[in-house]
């Protein structure tokens, strides 16, 4: 444990200069109850972060930022799977590699994915085909109110496209401080994106899914150390198939996804590249070069920057198809999470 008071720069992959009030890294659930505890008894707002990879600080926050480093992993298996309980602060990405070097396939798609495991079930992380809850086994949680922990099953995290029920009913009061996955010993290759679909379906191996998944993101998405990001700022559009007829009958290009509603997802990073966004800068703000669905820390960027960015983005691709694309980044304002739509609108 230790308690600091410092800037957020390096605490949020954006690595946008804004400041809390405290800063306080929890290695243990008691130790996160007791901080958030004495933060709320002196009535300061409490925002409980990973590695800051989906966030961007509109402000400086008036209260405490937690620091969920909760560690631990622990390996158990049956004769079909394994189960892994992972501490909440570990590194999501290590965690992969971990995995891998102990010859437990599964999460190979979900390499090189910023952040912690206890942040992955919040937005239900997705990358190359799977999404978290694909291996979900259960979440932990705590009540920070009553100190109590209880254990959420897969299906009553309420996942969905980026999305889950701990940005809804368990946002505020709540901490995640563990996850269970269960990988299949049954290995599936899941290979229908990008790079991965020229992989042989019959010979290919974890470790080749992982390379390929690292090679392709280190290709086209910065690397939060050397350039701020958090990675896809909007999510993608899932619109009505009626929407996206009208859509594909000016742009035959556009790239589809029917989903299993009968509705459709389009490219956010598309839309955004056909609008000749790429490389567009407000203040020290850009739309990334290679992947245009990123917005960079390009120069000293401030979360002004950043916010004129996103709504002159969002404008646009409004303007030209008719598409009000949504943040995945969350917003944080002096006191807490506040509505990114209505902010940018
Ligand atoms: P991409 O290959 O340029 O494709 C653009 C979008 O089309 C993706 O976002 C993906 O949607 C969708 N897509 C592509 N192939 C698909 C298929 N076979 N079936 C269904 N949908 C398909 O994407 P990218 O930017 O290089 O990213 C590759 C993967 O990494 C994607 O899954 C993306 O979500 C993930 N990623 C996530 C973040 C983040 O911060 N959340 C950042 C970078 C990359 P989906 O996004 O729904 O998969």
């Amino acid at each position: 444990m230790s308690n600091s008071r410092t800037s957020l720069t390096k605490f949020t992959t954006f690595g946008i200069n804004a400041k809390a009030k405290d800063i306080i890294v929890a290695t243990s659930p008691d130790s996160l109850a007791e901080f958030w505890r004495l933060a709320v008894d002196r009535h300061d707002p409490v925002l409980i972060l990973g590695e800051g990879s989906n966030v961007l600080f509109l402000e400086d926050f008036s209260g405490t930022i937690l620091l969920n480093r909760i560690k631990g992993i622990t390996i158990t298996e049956d004769g079909d799977s394994w189960r892994l309980h992972v501490g909440a602060g570990e590194n999501w990405h290590e965690l992969v590699k971990y995995s891998l070097e102990q010859g437990m396939s599964g999460l190979e798609n979900l390499a090189l994915i910023p952040g912690c495991a206890g942040s992955a079930p919040i937005q239900n992380i997705g990358a190359y085909g799977i999404e978290f809850q694909r291996v979900c086994d259960y979440v932990d949680v705590l009540n920070l109110r009553t100190n109590e922990v209880f254990r959420l099953t897969a299906d009553e995290c309420h996942f969905g496209y980026r999305e889950s029920i701990f940005k809804h009913n368990y946002r505020d009061g709540y901490a995640i401080i563990a996850v269970g996955l269960r990988l299949d010993k049954l290995w599936q290759p899941v290979l229908n994106y990008g790079d991965l679909a020229q992989l042989p379906r019959e010979t290919v191996t974890p470790k080749q899914v992982f390379d390929s998944v690292c090679h392709m993101r280190k290709t086209k998405l910065p690397d939060p150390h050397e350039t701020g990001n958090a990675g896809s700022f909007f999510k993608n559009p899932v619109v009505t198939a009626a929407v996206a007829a009208q859509i594909k009958m000016i742009f035959p290009d556009a790239p589809m996804y029917p989903q299993a509603s009968g509705d459709m997802k389009l490219a956010a990073g598309w839309l955004i590249d056909r609008c000749d966004l790429k490389g567009f800068q407000v203040g020290g703000a850009a739309v990334h070069q290679k992947q245009a669905l990123v917005l960079i820390n390009k120069d000293h960027a401030t979360s002004a920057d950043v916010a004129m960015l996103a709504q002159a983005v969002r404008n646009r691709v409004a303007e030209k198809f008719g598409v009000w694309l949504e943040p995945e980044v969350r917003f944080i304002s002096a006191t807490g999470e506040v509505n990114a739509v209505e902010v940018l609108s």
